[in-house]
């Protein structure tokens, strides 16, 4: 009788059950039949990158990046003379590679506009990405030469006291042959100014065996003979 009982309520169980999945497929197909598409919704998306951030995997993922450079770098020229290594080059760009604005992005809530990212440039006090400064310290150990080539403008004519500069300074690095800063008003595209300032380096005499950014066009172009790219899930450069 138990067994009977038993094996009627599990059967009336298996009904309901079927039951529900068919009318919650049929629901959702009749969902999806009302949305023919939708992008990704920007406040999902926000949430998703701050948890990316906050969470430490942005810094761990820029730090699997950093140590395969410095991997590369030590190959690329273990076998050379402090005098070979002199005529090498690396090239780093500034925001988000080698300067973090993580204080800015968060107060706007990943907004931008040029009136209030001058003003932030101008307060000079972007913090260091610090595996990119472990990077540019290990580099200037071997004696190579290194190169920051930017999409910010200069906004001091007096180089020294221009706040990308200062900051630069600020933040820990501490020399360098060249800052090359965008100019106004030019336009020329990202990728054609970055590649331009690459071929100058090189037509000065020198090498580039590593350039390093967070957008592909910091990095595409050519003369330079490896490139890294370092995650940014903020903003897109073209
Ligand atoms: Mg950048």
């Amino acid at each position: 009788m138990r067994y009977y009982l038993n094996s009627k309520i599990s059967k009336i169980l298996v009904i309901i059950y079927l039951f529900l999945v068919t009318y919650l497929s049929l629901i959702k197909s009749i969902k999806s039949e009302n949305i023919l598409y939708e992008p990704p919704n920007l406040g999902i998306l926000k949430n998703n990158i701050k948890y990316y951030i906050n969470s430490g995997q942005y810094e761990k993922d820029i730090e699997k990046v950093i140590n395969k450079a410095k991997e590369y770098i030590y190959n690329r020229t273990k076998d050379l003379t402090e005098e070979e290594r002199s005529k090498l080059a690396v090239v780093f760009d500034i925001d988000e590679t080698s300067l973090s604005n993580l204080e800015y992005e968060y107060k706007y809530d990943f907004g931008f506009n040029y009136e209030t990212w001058i003003d932030w440039v101008k307060q000079a006090k972007a913090q260091p990405i610090k595996p990119t400064l472990e990077l540019y310290k290990y580099i200037k150990s071997l004696n190579i030469k290194t190169f920051f080539i930017t999409g910010r403008n200069q906004l001091n004519e007096n180089l020294n006291e221009d706040p990308t500069i200062i900051n630069l300074k600020k933040a820990g690095y501490y020399l360098w042959e060249k800052v090359y800063f965008k100019p106004t008003n030019t336009k020329i595209s990202t990728i054609e100014y970055k590649t331009n300032c690459r071929k100058d380096i090189e037509s000065k005499g020198y090498k580039i065996i590593l350039n390093i950014g967070d957008q592909y066009s910091d990095l595409e172009g050519g003369y330079s003979e490896a490139i890294f790219k370092l995650p940014n899930p903020m903003y897109y450069i073209p």
